[in-house]
């Protein structure tokens, strides 16, 4: 081979390579199994934390679990120069009119935001909840172990803090324990509400709840795969939307759809050996986790959670019955599993906090016409502009073209009516925003 060949091929290796960013890979290598492992035992070890058990006590109750994860979270900003603002967010929930509630009581989260640089309005959020439950859920002093469900995601939420606590991001990250998930919800419900109050511009929440178990209680065994479930598009959406969806396009393009795809994309480039499986529906079926309060606002907002339940394992008392050991205890909990879901959640924090916004305005045009065209507003702290596409029937961004610092473009020979498109807003790291999906139409 030619020196000069040598070179450009060279070149081009590290052109291709440029396409990733090294720090994410170390992110991902970061996050620690043994301290998810740590975390989750001391959770445990508080015996219950029913969202209406005991306050008052140092080691058993929810009032001990939340103390302690404001401590922890505590412990960690003085380790990055107090980079994070700790507080208690809460609601009163009475007993009448929730026929969950035994009684009533504050229901408490726990909050730790790491301010950003040149956005701190700008907030993507991790969850997970700190309370967990017995068989039945007005019971709120029997053994609730809640290992899985969900101090996995709590303690992932803990270990997320303690590594990207390290850098620093132009947008804002808000870790977060939420509380009364199993009478209804009532803490994603308070933050949620608490966020809209305060103006937050909130780019996505990442609810991880139940990330540590990998044996199905169908027997299937499966490290591997995670789901992403995202609703189609937010409940808050006018009934103009609703017609033009119609004519235009959008069903399976909602914000939170578009976390999930970017969540899948990152997983797949980062964490290649990991199966990220895109669920298109808001939760399980019938059932609900703390993603939801915030889409009930409008937000995007997406669950995290393991592929394969196990229903012996969750919201049941501690016991055997017939050679089955039912209750959801520390030992069935793998830790690197859930080691490799927070280092899911993590990069795509990560990515989504060092990029720019995405652009706003984005118009499409090209009805009648053999290419499609597109113009959108500038987006400040954007280098440049991908635009998306692709096939109706496909769940994933397959093509894209990277335009450059414009604001409008015509992709030549791209027909409209055989794809769907969007745009994201690109940095001169290469890190990208989440993409956005045409909310306009021009003619010519
Ligand atoms: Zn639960």
């Amino acid at each position: 081979m030619k020196l000069k060949t040598l070179l450009l091929f060279l070149l081009s290796i590290s052109a291709s390579y440029s396409q990733q960013n090294p720090e994410l890979y170390k992110i991902t290598e970061a996050i620690s199994a043994k301290n998810i492992q740590n975390d989750i035992q001391t959770l445990v070890n508080f015996g219950t934390r029913n969202t209406f058990s005991d306050t008052l006590s140092n080691t058993r109750g929810i009032g001990a679990a939340r103390r302690w994860i404001k401590q922890e979270f505590e412990t960690i900003s003085n380790k990055c120069n107090n980079c994070l603002e700790v507080f208690y967010q809460k609601d009163f929930v009475t007993k009448k009119g929730n026929n969950r509630v035994p009684h009533d009581a504050w229901v408490v989260n726990v909050v730790a935001i790491q301010k950003g640089t040149k956005y701190p309005n700008r907030y993507v959020i991790m969850s997970g909840d700190i309370d967990s439950r017995a068989s039945n859920t007005m019971d709120f002093t029997t053994d609730a172990p809640g290992a899985n469900d969900n101090a996995s995601g709590m303690a992932g939420t803990i270990e997320a803090a303690r590594v990207l606590s390290k850098y620093s991001f132009e947008s804002s990250i808000v870790y977060v324990g939420l509380s009364g998930e199993e009478q209804g919800l009532f803490g994603g419900a308070g933050l949620a509400k608490y966020a809209k109050d305060n103006n937050w511009d909130i780019i996505g929440v990442l609810n991880n709840d139940m990330i540590g178990n990998i044996k199905g209680v169908d027997g299937v065994i499966d490290n591997r795969t995670f789901r992403i479930f995202s609703e189609p598009v937010p409940p808050t959406e006018t009934e103009r939307q609703r017609k033009l969806r119609r004519f235009y396009g959008g069903e399976v393009d909602g914000i939170s759809r578009q976390l999930a795809r970017y969540i899948h994309k990152n997983t797949k480039t980062y964490m290649p050996e990991m199966n990220p499986m895109m669920v298109y529906r808001l939760d399980r079926f019938g059932r609900g986790g703390h993603h939801r309060p915030f889409n009930d606002l409008g937000f995007a907002g997406i669950r995290i959670m393991e592929a394969h339940e196990n229903y012996t394992q969750q919201h049941q008392d501690i016991r055997e019955e017939n050679g089955i050991k039912y209750g959801d205890v520390i030992e069935h909990v793998n830790f690197d599993y859930a080691k490799k879901l927070t280092a899911v959640n993590a990069i795509n924090l990560a990515s989504l906090a060092w990029a720019p916004p995405q652009p706003k305005n984005v118009a499409i045009g090209g009805i009648v016409e053999a290419s499609a065209k597109f113009k959108w507003t500038k987006v400040e702290g954007a280098k440049g502009y991908k635009i998306y596409w692709r096939d109706t029937t496909s769940p994933t961004w397959d093509y894209s073209r990277y335009v450059g610092n414009v604001t409008e473009f015509t992709l030549n020979g791209i027909v409209i009516d055989n794809f769907f498109f969007g745009i994201s807003s690109v940095n001169e790291n290469g890190f990208e925003s989440t993409v956005a999906f045409p909310n306009a139409v021009f003619q010519n």
